[in-house]
Formats: structure tokens, sequence, C-alpha cells
């Protein structure tokens, strides 16, 4: 009898632990639980057998299965040591593990493989059900490509990153294999044995859906340095855009980034559209071991240009310019590689569209070079002292008389600003205006020039209640909200009267984009204030787009008064403007009036106000007042 009981205690004692062993390796479960069943498990398995060799005093096969039990128990605690964080993981995980939309896997560290514990269903379909549970997943997936190119890491060499580290490890990597695509990856180790990772797929984020190239954050990324950049812009795209439909534009676009594409592969470089119509083919040094050399940049600059001219979409095609920077370039020193070749390209490629006159490549493409580098130097420069707040100080302003040709009289004026910066000298508006609309600091400066100029005016006012004054104003001004209320302010409270207060805008800036001006101009004419296009026939707009604004006055740019009576294309130009001005009635002023055969060629034409040498140079407010106060006429016929 008795020994049946032992019998039946010792069968207990087995049973228990072995009924409980399955539940105790499945590990999804709180942590509590899987300590009440370790309690238990223990207790039954060891405990019980010690008890039972010691106290039914029966044989000695009580004490094997003793120490069988002592043994597994000990094995099975040094495992708990993974149960304890798995319970953890799953604890902290479980709330988003399933609902998750990025893609969760568990890692265990095995030999020098990572088998794959779980994974939730978000990572099923990321990975189209390549992984299952029980995977090594250095064998399916072994390498990553990290970042571009031409990295390669062993799947096993990130998890030993993160591990080193302790902290969560962020990467931003392409894989391509089985599963192809862009993904940001966050590597957290959990203990030496265990790995949790979480991946996003990022294709869409770093891809411009329109053309399938690289978009702009693909830059952020940190890059092997690239040799070349080319940064491409297309011309008058936003014109055909416009005339022709967005439908039309997109396809353009499309087959321009093809070409890019193409031209991007053999070189194992990177096709980006930078945003809008601009481009940039990023190219990295050619390998010493290539059998022929590659093209140069300029070369391959030159193939991509005359791809892009051979492009034809419903009959329309386009052109572009090109800046090409390589990584030659070392004329100041910046922290980001990526950044200074960009930023090379980008001026080389300003250059290039100032240049433009042809679709010949001499004119389209332009090589950043030691002197653009210069120039840029030169910006860098213009931009520091212009940011600090004492270059107010050194501003000034000067004014020079607008005259009635025919009788010298001085009508107006035209406010020109002048800077005598105490490091630099005097540096010319046409060189530091473009310098602070680039930075911005162009709102502080025209907002300095409104303030004096006004106040200039009503003092002269007084003297001569018709007298005129203008200032010049970058489109940019026009972009601004606030632009609008501040000039209202300010002529409101200069007490002048406002139509005898002048803006020149020029040529170049406002039909570059009269659309969106347009809400500016039509405020700035409703507070009376005179409307002046400047430098007219430099904008290469022309006649047409003159028309669908009304201005006041149009200012002839200096390049188109003729000379003499021989210069027949610019007199034919005068002339048509001078026609034009009659039927539409605006006011005309020829600019740049040096000598007086100019000045009665234009008189001839019917032009009655002129500004230049001729009458006077920009002068200083207190030799105007003079001027004023004396009826003075400058150069009379
Ligand atoms: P702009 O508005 O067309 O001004 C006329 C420019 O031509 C002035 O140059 C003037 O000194 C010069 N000029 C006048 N008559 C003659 C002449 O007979 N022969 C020659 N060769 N030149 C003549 P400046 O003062 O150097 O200004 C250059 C440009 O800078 C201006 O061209 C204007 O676009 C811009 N600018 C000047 N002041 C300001 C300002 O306060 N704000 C803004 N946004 N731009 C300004
Ligand atoms: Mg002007
Ligand atoms: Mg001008």
């Amino acid at each position: 009898m008795e020994t049946a009981a032992n019998g039946a205690i010792a069968a207990a004692y087995l049973i228990i632990p072995l009924t409980l062993l399955p539940l105790l390796l499945t590990a999804k479960r709180e942590i509590w639980l899987n300590l009440v069943l370790l309690t238990l498990f223990v207790f039954s398995c060891g405990v019980g057998h010690t008890l039972s060799a010691l106290h039914l005093h029966s044989t000695s096969w009580h004490w094997v299965t003793a120490g069988a039990s002592w043994a597994a128990v000990v094995a099975l605690l040094s495992s708990q040591n993974r149960l304890r964080y798995l319970g953890e993981t799953f604890h902290l995980l479980e709330a988003t593990w399933e609902q998750a939309l990025t893609g969760k896997l568990l890692c265990e560290r095995r030999g020098d493989d990572l088998t794959l514990l779980k994974l939730n269903p978000a990572a099923v379909v990321m990975t189209n059900n390549l992984l299952q549970p029980g995977d090594r997943l250095c064998e399916k997936m072994p390498l990553h490509r990290d970042q571009v190119y031409p990295y390669q890491v062993p799947l096993i060499d990130l998890y030993f990153e993160a591990l080193a580290s302790g902290v969560p490890n962020r990467l931003e990597y392409q894989y391509k294999g089985e599963v192809t695509g862009w993904y940001m990856t966050l590597v957290t180790p959990l203990s030496p044995q265990l790995l949790y990772m979480t991946f996003t797929e990022i294709s869409g984020v770093i891809h411009d859906p329109l053309t399938g190239l690289y978009n702009r954050r693909i830059l952020e990324m940190e890059l092997e340095p690239w040799e070349v950049c080319l940064f491409i812009d297309l011309d008058r795209f936003k014109l055909i855009n416009d005339q022709r439909g967005h439908l039309l534009g997109d396809e353009l676009l499309k087959a321009v980034a093809t070409v890019i594409q193409d031209h991007a592969q053999p070189y194992n470089g990177i096709a980006v559209r930078n945003g809008g119509d601009e481009f940039l083919l990023l190219l990295p040094a050619s390998p010493a071991d290539t059998p022929e050399p590659w093209p140069t940049p300029e070369a391959i600059a030159t193939s991509v240009l005359q791809d892009i001219l051979a492009i034809e979409v419903e009959g329309a095609s386009i052109g572009a310019s090109i800046g090409v920077a390589s990584g030659t370039i070392d004329a100041f020193e910046e922290a980001i590689p990526i950044n200074r070749l960009l930023q090379a390209a980008e001026t080389a490629l300003r250059e290039a569209k100032r240049n433009r006159r042809s679709n010949s490549p001499q004119h389209r493409i332009q090589v950043w070079n030691s002197l653009l580098a210069r120039r840029r130097l030169r910006q860098i420069t213009l931009e520091a002292y212009l940011e600090q707040r004492s270059s107010e100080a050194e501003f000034s302003l000067v004014y020079q008389p607008i005259c009635h040709m025919a009788t010298g009289a001085i009508v107006g004026a035209e406010a020109l600003i002048r800077w005598d910066s105490a490091r630099l000298g005097r540096v010319s508006p046409a060189e530091f205006i473009p310098v602070a609309e680039a930075t911005g600091l162009v709102h502080r400066i025209s907002d300095w020039v409104l303030c004096h100029a006004l106040e200039q005016l009503a003092q002269w006012q007084e003297l001569a209640p018709q007298f005129t004054l203008s200032i010049n104003i970058s489109p940019l001004e026009l972009e601004d909200d606030d632009f609008l209320e501040r000039i209202l302010q300010r002529v409101s409270g200069a007490g002048i009267a406002s139509h005898h207060f002048g803006i020149e805008i020029t040529e170049r800036g406002i039909y570059s984009n009269l659309d969106r001006y347009l809400q500016s101009l039509q405020g700035m004419r409703d507070m009376s204030l005179r409307l002046k296009v400047d430098d007219f026939g430099m904008g290469q707009s022309g006649l047409a787009q003159l028309l669908q604004f009304r201005f006041d006055e149009v200012k002839i740019d200096r390049y188109f008064i003729p000379t003499s009576a021989q210069n027949l294309e610019k007199l034919a130009i005068c002339r048509a403007i001078a026609t034009l001005s009659e039927g539409i009635n605006f006011g005309l002023v020829a600019e740049g009036i040096e000598h007086s055969s100019q000045r009665d060629l234009m008189l001839g034409l019917n032009y009655r106000y002129g500004q230049g040498y001729l009458f006077s140079r920009p002068m200083p407010p207190q030799s105007l007042t003079t001027l004023l106060e004396e009826g003075t006429c400058l150069s009379p016929q």
C-alpha cells in the first residue's frame, strides 16, 4: 500500500512538471503568470523529489530522480533569463504588436546568426511573407545596403553595432533582394541575446511620385561623398506648363527624368528631382580599375543637354541649363561635402542661366571654376556684413534727377541706395541687392529706403509741389504678405501726395510671375502710387506682356537707347514702344542718356522725359535741394 502511495506521489511529481513545461516554454503571456508557473514547476520537480527521498525512506531511485529534477530546474532557471526578457518585451509590445503599421521583429542571437522569434502582421506584409518565426535572418537576408552606395553591411554587424552602443540604432538603408525598397530601421538590443527591430518602408518618402526619381530627402542621408554634381534646370518650363496644361508638363518632366536616370545608371550615380523643374545628377568618383576612363563631367553634361533638347512631347520641346561641379572644388570649407558640391553646382547653374543666349552647350552649361568660387566667396562676405545691424548706419540715399528732356527742367528723381561699408568700401547696389534678396535681408533694406525717401519727398514737395520721387523695390517685396500694409502705413504717415510717389520694379522681376504679383500691384494702385516698369527691354517679356497690367510709366533700359541714327534696330524698338505708349497711355522715361545726341534722337521719337549722366549723376539730397530751390534746368537744348 505504502509502495503504491510512494509510486503515486513520485509519478505526480513527474507529471505536474511535465504538464507545466510546455506552458512555460510558450512565453507569450504576462510575467507574473510566468513566475507562478515557475514556482509550481520548481516545487513539484526539485522540492517534491527531495522530500520524497528524505521522508519516505525509500529506495535510492528517489535520489536519482531528485538529482535529475534539480538539473532540470537549473536549466530552466537559466532559460528563464531569456523568458524574463521575452515576458517584459511582450508586456511592452503587446499593446502595439498586432495593430502596428511598422514592421516589428524579435530576434535571438544563436551563434553567428539571428533567429527570428516573432514578427508582427505588418512585418509579414512588408516582407511579402518571406520571413517565418524560426528563420535564420542572416542567412536569409545576408546583406543590408547601408545608405546608398557602395556599402553593404552584414545584418549581424548591425546587431553587434547596436549592442556595443547599447542605444537604439537608427539607420536608413536600401535593401535590394527578394524584398526591395528603402527602409528606416530602429535596432534595439534588449539583452546580449535579444534584439528588437522595427522597420518602416520609406520608399514613398524619398521618391518623387511623378517621376519615380529620388527626391531631395535622399540628400539628407549621409551619402557616400559624391564626386560630380550636375544641377539641371529646365528653361521656360513654367510657361509651357501654364500655356499647354499640366498633363503635358508632367509628361515632359517624366521624359527629362528618364534621360537623367539613363545617364546616372552607367556610372552608378543617382538621379534626383530637386523640386519643380530642377533635377540633380550625382555621380561617384570614377573607379580606378575601369577599363575606359569616364567622360569628363562637362562631356556628361553635354550629352544630358543634347538628350533633353531632343525630347518632344506632343510637339512641345524644352531647353535646360546645367551647372556642373566636381570634387575638385576647394575654394572654401564647409562641413558637409554634399552641400558644398550642391552649392557650387547651383552657383554654376545661376551663372549658366545668366549667360544663356542660345541652346548650344557653351551657353547652357557652366562648370564651377575659380572665378565663380571667388564670386561666391564675395557673396558670402557681403551676406555676413549686410546681416550686421550696423550696416544700416552705412546706407545712404542718392537721388538722380529725371528731366523734361526738351527744357532740362527737373520733374522728379529716383532714389538709389548706396552702401559705404566700413570693411568693404563702397559696394554697388547692383551687387548687394541680389545678395540681400537671396537672404531675405532685402525687406529690411527696402523699409529703410521707403522711410528715408518718403521723408525726403515731403520736404521737396514743399519746394516743388509737382515733384515726383520713385524708389526701387525688389519683386520679392510683392510676395511679402505684410508689404501692402507696411507701405500704406508709411505713405499715409509721411503726409505726401501719394500719386507723386513712384515704385519701380524691374521688368525681369515683374513679368517672371505677374499672376502672383497682381494683387500687390492692384493694392498699390488703390493707394494711388505711381507704378513703373524699370529696365524695360532687358527682361525679354515683350510688348504683349506689357499689356497685361496697366503700369503708369515705363523706363526704357539704357541698352536700348540708340547712340546714332544708324542704330536702326534700337530706333525701331524705341519707336514701337512710343507708339504703344500713346495708344494705351503710359508715361515713358528714357534711362541712361549720356550724350546730347541720344537726347535728341529720343526727343525725335516723342520721348519727353529722360534720366542719365547728361543731365546729372545721382547726387546727395542737399545738392538736389539746392537745384530745386534755384529752379535750375539741367543741360537744356
Ligand atoms: P536702376 O533702378 O535701373 O537705376 C539706374 C542705374 O543706372 C543706377 O545705378 C544709376 O546710377 C545708373 N545710371 C543712371 N544714369 C546713367 C547713365 O547715364 N549711364 C550709366 N552707365 N549709368 C547710369 P546704381 O545706382 O548703381 O543702381 C543699380 C541698380 O541697383 C538699380 O538700377 C536698381 O535696380 C538697384 N537699386 C538701386 N537702389 C536700390 C534700392 O534702394 N532698392 C532696390 N531694391 N534696388 C536698388
Ligand atoms: Mg530704377
Ligand atoms: Mg533702370
